[in-house]
């Protein structure tokens, strides 16, 4: 494996840091309190090319695609400049959820229609499975798509869906055909106004406020035939295509928060004085930050083999399983340990570390909750 970097690939990667340092950290404490999506800071994302890393240039109107690697690295370097881990999370679900699946198996005219202006940020999207009854075990949906003319009625559910209650364009799962089980479910795009979608409010949640979550409900909602993604029945394999570098790079992100909260922490371990020396000189407060950077490394060594292993063409389920669990946890555990390091102030909304807290426990659910995880692991390892 081979995880030096181009000085191209890290100039770049300074340009993301300088690029969101200075433009994304804009009333993010109040926004979280309010619960309210950057719409301004998305555009300005796309602007710079941010949106356009995960589509093909022919799409995206850039000269060259970006590679995989360093499309990953370039999701660290966003995450370690913008402290609003929504719009993070709420980029990479849109790049790698949405985005993704229609340049992978979308027809040609669905990838004219949809990808440019997902590229420009001009339509912003949201990727269905999770149904009130089908949560971890996401392909026993009860969501219905019956043949009509022309197309399907769809009829179900769907819940806990990021960006639903804004979305331009929905991404969803949906039967043909129950007792085919996997092998009748099929993804299908739906545009916002179509008849017969309902799109809920925002529903309040702990952390990652910024990206606004709700359901999506459908009653006999026709999709023409042309809105297929991929064929009939091949929904499970469309869900499948992308979760690795969904993992890797909404993980990026993360890793990228764990970076610049431990370069906090770090800063005010050696400002903060209590009993006339740095609080960082008592072991105990030494010994959180030397975790911290643990779990920074271990993370980080396990991003960049499934980067590598991406990168390469090879399969990467067991590895992007355990990066998914372990870079996850790790994130929750250091935001305790950010809090602790911070005392009183570590608590307090304004400090902005608390936040952290409340956004990380997200990472442990969505996308296959840790449990999950372990279960992947475990079955491959023969268990
Ligand atoms: C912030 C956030 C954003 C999300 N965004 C989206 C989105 O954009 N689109 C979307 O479709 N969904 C989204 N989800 C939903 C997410 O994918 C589900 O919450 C997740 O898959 C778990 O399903 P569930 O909540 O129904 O929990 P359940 O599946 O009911 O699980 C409840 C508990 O049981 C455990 N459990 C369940 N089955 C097993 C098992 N076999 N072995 C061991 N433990 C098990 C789980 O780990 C969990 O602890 C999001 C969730 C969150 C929190």
């Amino acid at each position: 494996m081979d995880f030096s970097w181009s000085s191209e690939q890290l100039a770049f990667k300074q340009d993301i840091v300088d690029f969101a340092t200075k433009n994304l950290n804009v009333d993010t404490a109040a926004r979280d309190l309010n619960c309210e999506f950057p719409f301004e800071l998305w555009k300005k994302c796309a602007d710079f090319g941010i949106l356009s890393m995960s589509v093909a240039s022919q799409y995206n109107h850039s000269k060259q695609d970006t590679e995989f690697m360093t499309a990953m690295l370039a999701m660290e370097a966003l995450g370690y400049g913008c402290r609003d881990n929504g719009l993070t999370f709420a980029l990479n679900a849109q790049m790698w959820t949405v985005q993704l699946p229609i340049l992978h198996v979308g027809n040609e005219q669905q990838k004219q229609k949809y990808l440019p202006a997902m590229c420009r940020g001009e339509i912003i999207s949201a990727h269905a499975m999770t149904e009130p009854e089908a949560g971890s075990d996401a392909y026993s949906m009860q969501t219905t798509a019956t043949p009509c003319d022309g197309g399907y009625l769809l009829n179900g559910k769907k819940c806990l869906v990021s960006l639903a209650p804004i979305a331009d364009l929905i991404l969803v799962y949906a039967s043909t055909d129950l007792s085919l089980g996997n092998w009748g479910i099929t993804a299908f795009l739906i545009e916002k106004g179509t008849q017969g979608l309902e799109q809920s409010a925002q529903q309040t949640k702990m952390g990652l406020r910024t990206v606004p979550i709700g359901e999506l409900t459908f009653k006999n909602c026709f999709v023409s035939e042309q809105n297929i993604l991929g064929t009939v029945g091949s929904g499970v394999g469309v869900s499948q295509s992308f979760l690795d570098w969904e993992r890797c790079c909404i993980l990026a992100s993360q890793l990228g928060a764990m970076e610049r909260q431990l370069d906090e922490c770090l800063a005010f371990a050696r400002k903060r004085k209590q009993f006339g020396k740095s609080i960082g000189k008592f072991q105990s407060v030494a010994n959180r930050v030397v975790e911290m950077r643990l779990r920074l490394e271990t993370s980080r060594l396990l991003l960049y083999k499934v980067a590598w292993l991406k990168g390469q063409g090879q399969s990467a389920m067991l590895e992007s399983a355990l990066l998914k669990l372990h870079l996850s946890e790790s994130f929750m555990e250091s935001s305790i340990d950010a809090i602790r390091i911070h005392g009183g102030r570590g608590y307090l909304t304004e400090y902005e570390i608390e936040r952290d807290l409340r956004d990380a426990v997200g990472g442990t659910l969505y996308a296959g909750t840790s449990d999950i995880q372990r279960n992947i692991v475990a079955g491959i390892l023969g268990l």
